[in-house]
């Protein structure tokens, strides 16, 4: 060997020059993986958010929220699981009088192994996004932005009938993320306490023993074409976590979604809220548009609407999820 010093040279470099997912890719490897035992569904994802959208705007206050609020508990009642709903009268930025309902449903109660899955499922009251003036006090579907996150938490959940994991897996469905001020109304500051609500009120009056092994959230993640980058929070929270998460993406062979790439700052979410107050290792799936540097395009605007939501984007997301669900237990080593 002493007479190839090139070849250890070589040999030193290629082990350097490896990325951190490159390093989780090669340990994945080494993990026996088993198929769940009924995939993911893109077509029944993309079902929960066109179902989620009928009902109307999931605003506070608003008809539509409740009717939409009574289908998710039925629902996820009707799979089996354990649901219990936090109602919580809170204010906004305005001083306005909130009627929040968070819910929460539980996989396999009785075990101590835990995973949390985290979503918002109401919608932005105002589309503040919009160029036109006499649009931004219009009300967004939401299809994307509230709607995708919930849709594949509630396939996941159907999915559980008839799963037999070795988890338990906790559904937190926060309401109140939407809360804060329209961009457009500069008399008010775009302050991180005056979104989050619903989840901020759970923290001070939470019902679960948070002892999760990792959290997932998931938000803005059923856009066309739509990437998913190391969201800022995410990497000082749930590095580990996460990284397992893209080298199954990419084993699954969904690489060109799953970038190595760490995002700047661009807001805040449930999984901010959830972790200052529980310490859990949560990380974010969340759209990142390089191009524009921000969030999916539509987001905030009229045309967050159910057609430019993706079910192939629901399935890519959706599908690792559950994957990573299904062989968590073998996962474990590789996320430490
Ligand atoms: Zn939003």
């Amino acid at each position: 060997m002493q007479r190839y010093p090139w070849l250890i040279l070589i040999l030193c470099c290629l082990a350097a020059c490896q990325s951190d997912l490159d390093k989780k890719i090669s340990q994945l490897d080494e993990v026996e993986l088993t198929n769940p035992k009924i995939p993911f569904n893109g077509d029944s994802a993309l079902f929960f958010v066109a179902k989620q959208v009928d009902f109307g705007p999931r605003v506070p206050n608003m008809p539509s929220h409740s009717n939409c609020a009574n289908y998710l508990t039925d629902k996820l009642s009707s799979y089996g699981l354990t649901v219990e709903v936090q109602k919580a009268e809170v204010e906004n930025f305005r001083g306005d009088s909130l009627s929040l309902s968070n819910i929460i449903a539980q996989y396999q109660p009785q075990y101590k192994n835990r995973v949390a899955l985290i979503c918002h499922w109401d919608t932005r009251p105002y589309a503040d996004r919009e160029i036109d003036l006499a649009r931004q006090e219009m009300l967004p579907d939401g299809a994307n932005d509230g709607g995708s996150g919930t849709a594949i938490m509630l396939e996941i959940a159907r999915l559980t009938q008839k799963a037999d994991l070795d988890l338990g897996i906790d559904f937190f469905f926060f309401d109140g993320e939407e809360t804060g001020p329209p961009e457009y109304d500069t008399s008010y500051a775009q302050t991180m306490n005056s979104y989050c609500l619903g989840s901020q009120y759970y923290c001070e009056y939470p019902l679960l023993s948070m002892k999760h092994e990792v959290g997932v959230l998931l938000d803005i993640v059923g856009g066309r074409e739509a990437e998913y980058t190391f969201e800022h929070h995410s990497i000082n929270q749930a590095y580990q976590a996460m990284l397992t998460f893209w080298a199954l993406g990419h084993q699954l062979g969904f690489d060109q979604y799953f970038i190595e790439d760490k995002t700047r700052f661009v807001g805040n979410d449930d999984h901010v809220v959830l972790h200052n107050c529980s310490d859990l290792p949560i990380f974010a799936l969340i759209e990142y548009d390089a191009s524009r540097q921000s969030y999916n395009v539509h987001q905030h605007k009229m045309s967050d609407n159910l057609e430019n939501v993706s079910k192939e984007s629901l399935y890519r997301v959706g599908s690792t999820l559950w994957y990573y669900l299904t062989n968590y237990s073998s996962l474990r080593d590789v996320i430490e």
